[in-house]
């Protein structure tokens, strides 16, 4: 029999227990944008009515997540909840070693404690900001080597996560003794959520063969980079996601990975790998800053509910209705002029402030000023991604960053598609008198990451 289709592609859950949104006017959130210096980072949580800040640990947990909560066994070491996560970790990523951290960054500072230092180079299509710092940490240095299309807003190029294998080969024929490994960010988060073929992987892991290297992955939206390659990838859209994502850990030598994307935890992380002497390395320096490697920094309900999110985060028809939602924002605005990165990532969909405010000049911060209209017109919370968070160099001077973005990150299953129709119109609302917002200057900021506390005021008149 033929099965039925329909173009509404809805939420693939009914709600179990709901959270009150907090109701706010705007002129109490006028109020609340100058007590927190029009920073809002520095907003109290319970003032935004839809909190698109990050979907970092954002998330709602299933049913069975809470239930495996209950399962959770406390005991310092061999719990057999480690068992559980580290079977469930496997099942995706066949490792040989897994070890649990409280996040990711957490795996980062263990890895490159025991792999960077002063003169080494380890390239990535595009650093995550916190795997950049702790290469950056040891005193290595940290290399972007992502395709052109992926610099390219106007580019719609299936793929804009790609390593520049030309430009990998490169690195590695001149410096190729100071790369400790290679890394790759599925999806490519800092490149707007962006994917990475199998073909690409591929040609990484080829590369990595001919000189000998170490292939890591920075997994966190690993599920999410799969529905893609299923969805663009010749050949790849009859397979199950799960081993799309096993084939692509086939490839690996070891990941790194933050348990508060795509495996729907609210805290957590992990690092795995096949070899043994680095894993033994990184276990000594776990016990130094997490603690056993059999909880490294989790609880024992932690790790089982990842378990979980770990066998529901590649069922198809989440995937589907994720990547869905993420784009079904993007379009509508789109539809609406308002400018936007395409394609789509999985995770979020960039506004081009600079765009879109285009009177402000980047050292104006576009960015911040569109986020802060968001916010007071219809109580958004999303996070600049521009001037703001990149313009200041290590001397103290400052510059225009590549693009002023203002990022609209999606938990997941949190918001419905009403939320979602909100958020449009505010978007709408806002794009509409974009014209008249005002710049905003810096009164004062940290030296380093200066996007999360420094104080910003309106420049009038
Ligand atoms: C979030 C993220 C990290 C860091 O993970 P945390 O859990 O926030 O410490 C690293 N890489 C990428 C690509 C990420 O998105």
């Amino acid at each position: 029999m033929d099965e039925p289709r329909f173009s509404t592609i809805i939420e693939p859950f009914r709600i179990h227990s709901v959270e009150p949104l907090r109701m706010t006017t705007r002129a109490e959130r006028r109020e609340y944008l100058r007590a927190a210096s029009f920073n809002l980072f520095q907003l109290r949580a319970e003032h935004v009515l839809i909190d698109l800040l990050t979907d970092s640990g954002t998330g709602a947990m299933s049913r069975d997540q809470w239930a495996a909560l209950q399962h959770g066994d406390e005991s310092y070491a061999g719990s057999p909840s480690f068992y559980l996560f580290a079977d469930a970790v496997r099942e995706l990523f066949p490792f040989r070693h897994v070890i649990p951290v409280h996040q990711g960054r957490a795996a980062e500072k263990i890895l490159f404690t025991a792999l960077g230092g002063p003169g080494k180079v380890v390239p990535n299509n595009t650093h995550f900001d916190t795997t950049r710092a702790n290469v950056e940490a040891t005193g290595a240095l940290a290399v972007d080597l992502v395709v052109a299309e992926g610099r390219d807003p106007a580019s719609d190029h299936p793929f804009k996560g790609n390593m520049d294998l030309a430009a990998l080969e490169q690195l590695l024929t001149t410096s190729g003794d100071d790369v400790p490994c290679v890394f790759v960010t599925i999806t490519n988060n800092s490149g707007g959520g962006q994917p990475v073929s199998l073909e690409n992987l591929r040609g990484v892991r080829a590369l990595c063969d001919r000189f000998g290297k170490l292939l890591f992955l920075d997994a966190c939206r690993f599920a999410e980079n799969a529905w893609f390659i299923r969805e663009r990838e010749e050949g790849q859209g009859d397979r199950e996601v799960a081993d799309i994502v096993r084939e692509v850990a086939s490839l690996a030598d070891g990941m790194t990975m933050s348990a508060k994307k795509d495996p729907m935890g609210n805290i957590g992380g992990w690092l795995a790998m096949n070899d043994d002497r680095l894993a033994e390395e990184c276990r000594n320096m776990l016990i130094l800053t997490e603690g056993f490697p059999t909880y490294g920094g989790l609880a024992g309900r932690d790790l089982e509910a990842l378990a979980q999110g770990l066998k529901e985060v590649v069922q198809h028809d989440y995937l589907r209705y994720r990547i869905r939602s993420t784009a079904y924002l993007g379009e509508a605005l789109q539809k609406r002029g308002i400018p936007v990165l395409s394609p789509f990532g999985g995770h979020a969909v960039y506004l081009d402030a600079r765009a879109l405010a285009d009177h402000l000049d980047p050292l104006e911060y576009p960015g911040q000023s569109v986020a802060v209209a968001l916010y007071e017109i219809g109580g958004i919370r999303s996070c600049e991604i521009g001037t703001v968070m990149f313009g200041r160099q290590p001397d103290g001077s400052e510059v225009p960053a590549a693009m002023d973005l203002v990022r609209l990150a999606i938990p997941r299953r949190t918001y419905t598609q009403s939320h979602v129709d909100y958020v449009i119109e505010v978007c709408e609302q806002v794009a509409a008198r974009a014209h008249e917002l005002p710049a905003y200057r810096i009164v004062e900021e940290p030296r380093m990451l200066r996007h999360f506390t420094a104080r910003f005021e309106p420049v009038t008149g």
